[in-house]
């Protein structure tokens, strides 16, 4: 049975047992676990005498900063929840966030205000009735043009609250008690996941507390540890992996407005992190930098990559330049982060046919199996989509109860992914079931053939699409970006992948990119890669 049935409840317990201790430092920044409360007890009035009422939906749509912490705390204090929105969606994207989610508060970047109210609020399709501004809360962002490329700088007009005035006139008010229930959405998280229209899955109290007690135990957190924040806190990763952590460890939070590699080194070199997960290219990029030396990883005690596949060639050179071993973890939105996790000072081993480095062994009280194509278990060894059930796993997507009853039938999370498990129980992903290419009836699994790029000493990140081809119905193409200073040819490239395996899967086609188009959480786009093509 989790020790904490609400992230209300872990928080409660942190606060009471170290309230002055730090919870967050931002740049120069630092806010306490006490902090944190009295800022979210203001906001959590401040919404509830604007008539936000248990149930109701605040959404935060910022870049990490100490406000999302607040925001959420505050959503939950107020009896309601949060719906997490990345801060680069555009009108279009967020009017259909706000409108799905039905949310009736909204926590706003200041900087990006004025074209919300603009472009989405006074187009009249959505609920908002409560807008509350927060700003990056120091100069450096402040100043910092390229954050904000494109959005007008405004203030906290059209009857927007600003939220350090919020901070000032509700100093030392205390909403009435909520009192969530494990079962109750605490975040709405979308994911676009196959059917490409974004769904929001409902991330419950108890979902969110036991993943972030998950991370504790596994990885032995406690209050000695600082997370490093290079995911996005309105990511799955960010919102459990990094906030969840620390407001249950009672351990600081070093955050940074987003993921920018030479800002987040200097936090390393500054506040000293033991922890941090994130995608594999923030590994890449950081120890990409010039001038990083081993000295400056040495504050970590373990590092952890999820989201996306790491090659292990990718993970051997990182250790070699930073003296740190990358483990794999996996999961989905829709699993609160982790189903999967390599137990921490464990090498996962790499699956000898494929080359594919295993993403772990199930977490706590979870149940996986893997079906083959018929619906049926498939024998350990043989590949079939995963399938996951746990504590961690969500009810379902918000108001879509078609969605919810494919990917969720009977509980069980029908994950896309397809892979399969050893005889000593790890797993591996082959690949996601919509990537796959079909190459003359042979199916080609993106992931292998960019493994073996990987192996290639001047390759720094590879994506393997199927492109249409006439006499094959798809054939193989990679996208790939080189190491800085380092050359190769097409042609010996194609060699290169061609000596390591059938002539089936090696690509016919390689196109030099400078940078691999990614998501906000590193995640090469390979969808806009193969879209570049057809
Ligand atoms: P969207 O649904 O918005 O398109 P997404 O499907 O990438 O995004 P997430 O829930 O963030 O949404 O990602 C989950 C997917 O990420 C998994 O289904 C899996 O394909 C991939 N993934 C996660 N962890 C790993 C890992 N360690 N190794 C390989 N792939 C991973």
């Amino acid at each position: 049975t989790p020790e904490h049935r609400t992230m209300l409840d872990l928080f409660a317990a942190t606060l009471a047992r170290s309230p002055d201790a730090v919870a967050i430092r931002y740049f120069d920044g630092v806010l306490s676990f006490a902090d944190l409360d009295t800022r979210s007890d203001a906001l959590a009035v401040a919404l509830a005498e604007r008539g936000f009422a248990a149930g109701d939906r605040l959404a935060i749509y910022t870049q990490n900063n100490p406000a999302f912490v607040i925001g959420l705390l505050a959503a939950w204090k107020a009896g309601g929840c949060a719906v997490a929105i990345n801060p680069m969606n555009k009108a279009r994207e967020l009017t259909y966030l706000l409108a799905d989610s039905g949310a009736t508060a909204l926590l706003c970047l200041e900087e990006l205000y004025t074209a919300v109210a603009r472009d989405v609020l006074a187009a009249g399709e959505v609920r908002v009735s409560t807008v509350v501004t927060c700003s990056p809360l120091d100069e450096q962002t402040r100043d910092d043009e390229r954050l904000f490329a494109g959005a007008t700088r405004g203030g906290a007009e059209g009857g927007a609250l600003d939220l350090e005035q919020v901070f000032a006139e509700y100093a030392g008010r205390r909403p009435d008690p909520a009192s969530p229930q494990g079962e109750d959405v605490a975040i709405l998280t979308y994911t676009s996941g196959t059917t490409g229209v974004p769904k929001g899955a409902m991330n419950t109290h108890a979902n969110l507390a036991f993943n972030a007690q998950t991370y504790r135990d596994w990885m032995g957190l406690g209050a000695d540890d600082a997370v490093l924040g290079v995911a996005p806190l309105f990511h799955i990763t960010g919102l459990v992996g990094h906030v969840g952590i620390a407001l249950l460890a009672g351990c600081p939070l070093v955050l940074a407005h987003r993921f920018e590699a030479n800002v987040v080194m200097d936090a390393i070199r500054e506040h000293r992190p033991t922890f941090t997960v994130g995608s594999i290219t923030v590994f890449i990029a950081l120890s990409g930098l010039a001038g990083v030396t081993k000295e400056d990883w040495s504050s970590f005690r373990m590092l952890y990559s999820g989201g996306a596949p790491i090659a292990p060639a990718v993970t051997d050179g990182f250790e070699a330049k930073t003296g740190l071993y990358i483990h794999n973890i996996y999961g989905l939105t829709e699993t609160n982060s982790p189903s999967h996790a390599v137990p921490l000072g464990v090498k996962a081993p790499v699956d000898p046919a494929s080359g594919a480095l295993s993403v772990g062994v199930p977490v706590f009280n979870t149940v996986v199996r893997i079906l083959d194509e018929d619906g049926k278990e498939a024998p350990v060894g043989e590949i079939g989509e995963i399938v996951t059930s746990g504590p961690q796993v969500v009810p379902g997507y918000w108001q879509k109860p078609e969605a919810t009853e494919q990917s969720l039938p009977g509980g069980e999370l029908r994950t896309g992914d397809v892979g399969f498990m050893d005889e000593q129980g790890w797993f591996y992903l082959v690949d996601r079931k919509k990537d796959m290419i079909n190459a003359a009836g042979y199916k080609v699994w993106p992931r292998e053939v960019e493994d073996v790029l990987y192996g290639h000493p001047a390759v720094r990140e590879a994506a393997v699409v199927g492109v249409p081809d006439e006499y094959r119905g798809e054939s193989v193409k990679a996208f790939v970006s080189l190491k800085p200073g380092e050359h190769v040819t097409e042609e010996d490239l194609i060699d290169y992948a061609r000596s390591q395996m059938a002539a089936y899967k090696y690509p016919r086609s390689i196109e030099f990119l400078d940078e691999l188009p990614k998501t906000t959480t590193g995640k090469i786009l390979r969808r806009e890669l193969r879209a570049s093509v057809t």
